[in-house]
């Protein structure tokens, strides 16, 4: 079933295009991040060589894809991308890395999701811009090495303990994306109407950013069906009464929580006792795939104390019982 808040690209999705920055100065947040990609990009520039191989981590829609498209156009260079799973024969990714022009970047979303037997022959390729295939079958096979233009490998995962070590070892510049704050989503919610051409007051855009995940992809979805919402019920400005009011038919609650986030919640409240419990048992219980448990809906509910992590499962934290309306029990009160 679809959902609004639901962090992974949708394909509806397909026009958010739109709503991306296109320069390092234009990309909101990620302060530490786009930092870093500056100083190595103009290093990179300045010595006329390929940028090293950089690895963003981070949960889905924070923006990996939008940067990789800005360090190429940075390095002024040509951009490819593709995804793990769709790599499903080594000629394939040779047939990729043979077309790349000397500095290009690649793009691989999803790189956990290479088959083992293709991450092999991505080694030599990041490594020594070189490519060993094997050609021909049994006795009269032969293997041939061929060399590639030097290439940036700009690689995105939701989560970088999925890499095999020696995969994940050969990025020279792993970057880790984190949430964004309400007020970098409210300054990308306020550019995105603008995009949009759309008039969204300020408590407008801070309403739909404080409701959004703390995730970009989730606030440009919001901001489209509330303009929608405002189409319909004909009013030219959205403030944050509007807004307010088509969150709420989405079942997007104050704190942008959906009715699966909140069936998790409930679930460790009324089938565990507030845990803890292990996520094998909550995915079961749920229905739910465990990675997307992992990488899609625990990860906010982390970072804001609905939940907690503990060596033995999971737990409800305080703030997660009182957002269920319930009354935290008295370990959990300071
Ligand atoms: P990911 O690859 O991490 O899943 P994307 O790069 O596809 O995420 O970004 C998802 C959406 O969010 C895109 O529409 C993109 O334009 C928007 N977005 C991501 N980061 C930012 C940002 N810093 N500022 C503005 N929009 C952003």
């Amino acid at each position: 079933t679809y959902r609004e808040t639901d962090p992974a690209r949708q394909p509806e999705d397909t026009g958010e295009g739109s709503l991306r920055p296109e320069t390092l100065a234009d990309f909101t947040g990620q302060k530490a991040s786009r930092e870093n990609l500056a100083i190595f990009i103009e290093a990179a520039r300045a010595r006329g060589e390929a940028l090293d191989h950089v690895l963003l981590h981070g949960p889905p829609g924070l923006g990996k894809t939008t940067l990789a498209q800005i360090v190429a156009r940075e390095l002024g260079v040509g951009f490819r991308a593709t995804s793990g799973p769709v790599i499903q024969r080594a000629g394939d990714l040779a047939a990729i890395l043979t077309n790349l022009q000397p500095r290009d970047v690649l793009f691989i979303d999803e790189i956990h999701r290479l088959q083992p037997a293709i991450e092999e022959v991505l080694y030599p390729a990041m490594e020594d811009f070189q490519l060993d295939l094997i050609i021909g079958e049994g006795p009269a096979a032969r293997s041939v090495r061929i060399d590639l233009a030097p290439f940036t490998l700009v690689a995105a995962t939701t989560r970088a303990g999925l890499l095999a070590t020696p995969l994940r070892d050969r990025f020279g510049i792993p970057l880790r994306l984190v949430f964004y704050t309400p007020e970098e989503l409210r300054a990308i919610v306020s550019r995105g109407a603008l995009k949009l051409g759309m008039r969204l007051t300020d408590d407008g855009a801070e309403e739909i950013a404080r409701r959004s995940r703390g995730t970009p992809r989730i606030a440009g979805r919001l901001l489209r069906r509330v303009r929608d919402f405002a189409l319909v019920s004909k009013h030219a400005v959205v403030d944050r009464a509007l807004a307010d009011a088509a969150l709420g038919r989405l079942e997007v609650d104050n704190r942008g929580l959906d009715a699966m986030d909140r069936r998790y919640l409930k679930r460790i409240a009324e089938h565990h006792h507030g845990g803890p419990v292990g996520v094998e048992t909550l995915a079961a219980g749920l229905a739910e795939a465990r990675d997307t448990l992992e990488d899609v809906i625990e990860p906010y509910l982390i970072q804001e104390g609905l939940v907690l992590r503990t060596a033995r499962g999971r737990m409800l934290g305080e703030a997660g019982w009182r957002h269920l309306g319930l009354t935290p029990p008295a370990s959990q009160v300071d």
